[in-house]
Protein backbone atom coordinates (compact mmCIF):
# COMPACT_ATOMS: atom_id res chain seq x y z
CA UNK A 1 0.00 0.00 0.00
CA UNK A 2 3.04 2.53 1.12
CA UNK A 3 4.83 1.51 -2.00
CA UNK A 4 1.98 2.51 -4.34
CA UNK A 5 1.06 5.82 -3.01
CA UNK A 6 4.83 6.55 -3.48
CA UNK A 7 4.71 5.30 -6.70
CA UNK A 8 1.54 6.26 -7.89
CA UNK A 9 1.34 9.99 -6.78
CA UNK A 10 4.54 11.03 -4.86
CA UNK A 11 6.78 9.85 -7.60
CA UNK A 12 5.22 11.61 -10.39
CA UNK A 13 4.86 14.61 -8.50
CA UNK A 14 8.53 14.48 -7.95
CA UNK A 15 9.31 14.24 -11.16
CA UNK A 16 6.80 16.99 -12.37
CA UNK A 17 8.14 19.67 -9.79
CA UNK A 18 12.04 18.83 -10.92
CA UNK A 19 11.27 19.60 -14.55
CA UNK A 20 9.01 22.08 -14.30
CA UNK A 21 9.48 23.61 -10.85
CA UNK A 22 13.02 23.89 -10.85
CA UNK A 23 14.96 22.12 -13.60
CA UNK A 24 14.23 23.15 -17.14
CA UNK A 25 14.90 26.82 -17.04
CA UNK A 26 15.02 27.45 -21.01
CA UNK A 27 12.11 25.98 -21.32
CA UNK A 28 10.17 28.05 -18.73
CA UNK A 29 11.86 30.98 -20.26
CA UNK A 30 10.76 29.98 -23.75
CA UNK A 31 7.05 30.31 -22.68
CA UNK A 32 7.68 33.30 -20.50
CA UNK A 33 8.79 35.00 -23.80
CA UNK A 34 5.79 33.64 -26.04
CA UNK A 35 2.81 34.07 -23.46
CA UNK A 36 3.65 37.20 -21.69
CA UNK A 37 6.32 39.03 -23.43
CA UNK A 38 4.81 38.64 -27.12
CA UNK A 39 1.88 38.42 -26.70
CA UNK A 40 1.51 41.73 -25.36
CA UNK A 41 2.96 42.97 -28.08
CA UNK A 42 6.75 43.68 -27.45
CA UNK A 43 8.43 42.57 -30.88
CA UNK A 44 12.00 43.84 -30.86
CA UNK A 45 14.35 41.06 -31.97
CA UNK A 46 17.08 42.36 -29.36
CA UNK A 47 14.71 42.42 -26.08
CA UNK A 48 13.13 39.16 -27.38
CA UNK A 49 16.61 37.20 -26.97
CA UNK A 50 18.00 39.08 -24.34
CA UNK A 51 14.86 38.08 -22.50
CA UNK A 52 15.14 34.55 -23.42
CA UNK A 53 18.98 34.38 -22.61
CA UNK A 54 19.26 35.98 -18.79
CA UNK A 55 18.81 33.05 -16.40
CA UNK A 56 16.11 35.15 -14.01
CA UNK A 57 15.97 32.55 -11.47
CA UNK A 58 19.53 33.41 -10.86
CA UNK A 59 18.34 36.76 -9.96
CA UNK A 60 15.56 36.03 -7.37
CA UNK A 61 16.37 34.46 -3.78
CA UNK A 62 16.15 30.91 -4.15
CA UNK A 63 13.41 30.33 -2.36
CA UNK A 64 11.61 32.15 -5.33
CA UNK A 65 13.26 30.14 -7.99
CA UNK A 66 10.46 28.28 -9.04
CA UNK A 67 8.29 30.76 -9.47
CA UNK A 68 10.87 33.58 -11.54
CA UNK A 69 9.07 32.70 -14.69
CA UNK A 70 5.78 33.79 -13.46
CA UNK A 71 4.25 36.70 -14.98
CA UNK A 72 4.83 38.47 -11.48
CA UNK A 73 7.40 41.11 -9.54
CA UNK A 74 8.75 39.05 -7.19
CA UNK A 75 10.83 40.07 -3.49
CA UNK A 76 14.66 40.19 -3.44
CA UNK A 77 14.79 41.62 0.22
CA UNK A 78 15.25 44.78 1.40
CA UNK A 79 11.60 45.60 0.76
CA UNK A 80 12.32 45.89 -3.04
CA UNK A 81 11.23 43.96 -5.71
CA UNK A 82 12.32 42.01 -9.41
CA UNK A 83 10.03 44.00 -12.33
CA UNK A 84 7.38 41.30 -13.67
CA UNK A 85 9.39 40.04 -16.84
CA UNK A 86 6.85 42.04 -19.22
CA UNK A 87 7.92 45.08 -17.58
CA UNK A 88 11.37 44.74 -18.04
CA UNK A 89 10.93 43.88 -21.70
CA UNK A 90 8.40 46.13 -22.24
CA UNK A 91 10.58 49.01 -21.09
CA UNK A 92 13.88 47.37 -22.75
CA UNK A 93 11.97 47.88 -26.19
CA UNK A 94 11.22 51.65 -25.16
CA UNK A 95 14.82 52.22 -24.64
CA UNK A 96 15.62 51.24 -28.06
CA UNK A 97 19.31 50.26 -26.95
CA UNK A 98 21.88 49.14 -29.70
CA UNK A 99 25.21 47.67 -29.99
CA UNK A 100 26.90 51.02 -29.66
CA UNK A 101 25.11 52.14 -26.85
CA UNK A 102 25.68 53.40 -23.24
CA UNK A 103 23.08 52.46 -20.94
CA UNK A 104 22.30 54.17 -17.33
CA UNK A 105 20.71 52.33 -15.04
CA UNK A 106 18.88 53.36 -11.79
CA UNK A 107 18.04 50.79 -9.41
CA UNK A 108 20.00 47.64 -9.65
CA UNK A 109 18.21 45.73 -7.30
CA UNK A 110 19.07 42.17 -7.98
CA UNK A 111 21.06 43.41 -11.75
CA UNK A 112 18.14 41.30 -13.64
CA UNK A 113 17.45 44.48 -15.82
CA UNK A 114 21.26 45.13 -16.28
CA UNK A 115 21.87 41.92 -17.43
CA UNK A 116 19.37 42.10 -20.23
CA UNK A 117 20.39 45.35 -21.49
CA UNK A 118 23.76 43.92 -20.94
CA UNK A 119 23.29 41.63 -24.27
CA UNK A 120 21.95 44.47 -26.38
CA UNK A 121 24.35 47.60 -25.24
CA UNK A 122 27.80 48.70 -25.62
CA UNK A 123 28.42 49.17 -22.08
CA UNK A 124 25.82 49.30 -19.00
CA UNK A 125 26.12 51.85 -15.84
CA UNK A 126 23.80 51.06 -12.96
CA UNK A 127 23.25 52.77 -9.93
CA UNK A 128 21.65 51.30 -6.25
CA UNK A 129 21.18 53.08 -3.12
CA UNK A 130 20.79 49.94 -0.81
CA UNK A 131 24.68 48.85 -0.12
CA UNK A 132 23.88 45.14 0.62
CA UNK A 133 21.34 44.71 -2.50
CA UNK A 134 24.10 46.82 -4.98
CA UNK A 135 27.22 44.14 -3.23
CA UNK A 136 25.12 40.73 -4.19
CA UNK A 137 23.96 42.22 -7.75
CA UNK A 138 27.82 43.18 -8.55
CA UNK A 139 29.00 39.49 -7.65
CA UNK A 140 26.25 37.81 -9.39
CA UNK A 141 26.68 39.51 -12.73
CA UNK A 142 30.64 39.07 -12.22
CA UNK A 143 29.58 35.48 -11.36
CA UNK A 144 27.39 35.16 -14.35
CA UNK A 145 30.15 36.82 -16.50
CA UNK A 146 28.23 40.27 -17.44
CA UNK A 147 31.92 41.77 -18.71
CA UNK A 148 29.98 44.71 -19.61
CA UNK A 149 28.42 45.82 -16.79
CA UNK A 150 29.79 48.18 -14.08
CA UNK A 151 27.67 48.86 -10.58
CA UNK A 152 27.72 51.81 -8.12
CA UNK A 153 26.58 51.87 -4.94
CA UNK A 154 25.44 55.22 -4.69
CA UNK A 155 22.18 57.74 -4.66
CA UNK A 156 20.80 57.92 -8.12
CA UNK A 157 19.57 60.69 -8.24
CA UNK A 158 22.99 62.31 -9.49
CA UNK A 159 23.07 59.64 -12.26
CA UNK A 160 27.09 58.80 -13.29
CA UNK A 161 29.00 61.77 -14.26
CA UNK A 162 31.76 60.40 -15.06
CA UNK A 163 30.43 58.39 -17.64
CA UNK A 164 28.00 60.88 -19.11
CA UNK A 165 26.29 61.42 -21.57
CA UNK A 166 24.02 58.12 -21.93
CA UNK A 167 22.38 57.12 -24.91
CA UNK A 168 19.44 55.63 -22.82
CA UNK A 169 18.73 56.27 -19.12
CA UNK A 170 16.37 53.51 -17.39
CA UNK A 171 15.09 54.21 -13.97
CA UNK A 172 13.57 51.24 -12.13
CA UNK A 173 11.94 53.39 -8.89
CA UNK A 174 9.16 55.60 -9.00
CA UNK A 175 10.36 59.28 -8.48
CA UNK A 176 7.66 61.98 -7.92
CA UNK A 177 9.56 63.97 -11.18
CA UNK A 178 12.60 63.79 -13.09
CA UNK A 179 15.85 63.71 -11.46
CA UNK A 180 17.85 66.95 -13.51
CA UNK A 181 20.96 65.54 -12.92
CA UNK A 182 19.82 62.35 -15.45
CA UNK A 183 18.13 65.12 -17.70
CA UNK A 184 21.68 66.48 -18.25
CA UNK A 185 22.94 63.48 -18.10
CA UNK A 186 21.09 62.13 -21.80
CA UNK A 187 22.97 62.46 -24.76
CA UNK A 188 21.36 64.82 -27.47
CA UNK A 189 18.88 62.59 -29.25
CA UNK A 190 18.72 60.07 -26.11
CA UNK A 191 16.03 58.70 -24.38
CA UNK A 192 15.01 57.71 -20.61
CA UNK A 193 12.62 55.44 -19.42
CA UNK A 194 11.06 56.31 -16.05
CA UNK A 195 7.76 55.68 -13.89
CA UNK A 196 6.83 59.35 -12.62
CA UNK A 197 4.39 59.70 -9.70
CA UNK A 198 3.22 58.82 -6.06
CA UNK A 199 5.30 55.95 -4.71
CA UNK A 200 2.04 54.78 -2.86
CA UNK A 201 -0.18 55.08 -6.05
CA UNK A 202 0.37 53.44 -9.75
CA UNK A 203 2.34 55.62 -11.81
CA UNK A 204 3.09 56.73 -15.34
CA UNK A 205 5.65 54.60 -17.30
CA UNK A 206 7.42 58.34 -19.27
CA UNK A 207 9.57 58.36 -22.56
CA UNK A 208 11.32 61.10 -22.20
CA UNK A 209 13.48 62.44 -25.24
CA UNK A 210 16.32 65.43 -25.89
CA UNK A 211 16.71 66.77 -28.66
CA UNK A 212 18.91 70.17 -28.18
CA UNK A 213 17.15 72.00 -25.57
CA UNK A 214 13.83 70.73 -26.26
CA UNK A 215 12.63 67.82 -23.52
CA UNK A 216 9.64 66.00 -24.66
CA UNK A 217 7.73 63.40 -22.77
CA UNK A 218 5.17 60.68 -23.45
CA UNK A 219 3.07 58.76 -21.10
CA UNK A 220 2.87 55.28 -21.87
CA UNK A 221 0.92 53.29 -19.40
CA UNK A 222 0.48 52.67 -15.54
CA UNK A 223 2.89 51.07 -13.62
CA UNK A 224 3.63 50.57 -10.16
CA UNK A 225 7.00 50.90 -8.83
CA UNK A 226 8.67 50.41 -5.83
CA UNK A 227 9.21 54.69 -4.51
CA UNK A 228 13.03 56.19 -5.32
CA UNK A 229 14.62 56.93 -2.30
CA UNK A 230 17.26 59.59 -1.36
CA UNK A 231 20.19 58.99 0.46
CA UNK A 232 19.81 61.54 4.00
N1 LIG B 1 15.95 46.84 -11.81
C1 LIG B 1 15.91 45.96 -10.67
C2 LIG B 1 14.67 46.11 -9.80
C3 LIG B 1 14.52 47.43 -9.26
S1 LIG B 1 13.69 47.60 -7.73
C4 LIG B 1 16.07 44.51 -11.07
O1 LIG B 1 16.16 44.21 -12.27
O2 LIG B 1 16.11 43.67 -10.19
C5 LIG B 1 14.15 49.28 -7.52
C6 LIG B 1 15.53 49.47 -6.98
O3 LIG B 1 15.80 50.87 -6.99
C7 LIG B 1 15.67 49.01 -5.53
O4 LIG B 1 16.74 48.12 -5.43
C8 LIG B 1 15.95 50.30 -4.79
O5 LIG B 1 16.80 50.15 -3.68
C9 LIG B 1 16.57 51.16 -5.86
N2 LIG B 1 16.54 52.61 -5.63
C10 LIG B 1 15.55 53.35 -5.10
N3 LIG B 1 15.92 54.65 -5.06
C11 LIG B 1 17.17 54.73 -5.59
C12 LIG B 1 18.10 55.79 -5.82
N4 LIG B 1 17.84 57.05 -5.47
N5 LIG B 1 19.28 55.49 -6.41
C13 LIG B 1 19.60 54.22 -6.75
N6 LIG B 1 18.76 53.18 -6.54
C14 LIG B 1 17.56 53.42 -5.97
Amino acid sequence: MKSSIILNFLLPAIVCSTLYGQGNYEKQRDDMVIHQIKARGVNDKNTLNAMKKVPRHLFVPAGYRSKAYDDRPLPIGYGQTISQPYIVAYMTELLKAGAESTVLEIGTGSGYQAAVLSGIAEKVYTVEIIEELGLAAKKRLKTLNYKNVEVKIADGYDGWKEHAPFDGIIVTAASEYIPPPLIEQLKDGGRMIIPIGSPFNVQTLMMVTKKGDKISTKNMMLVRFVPFTRKK
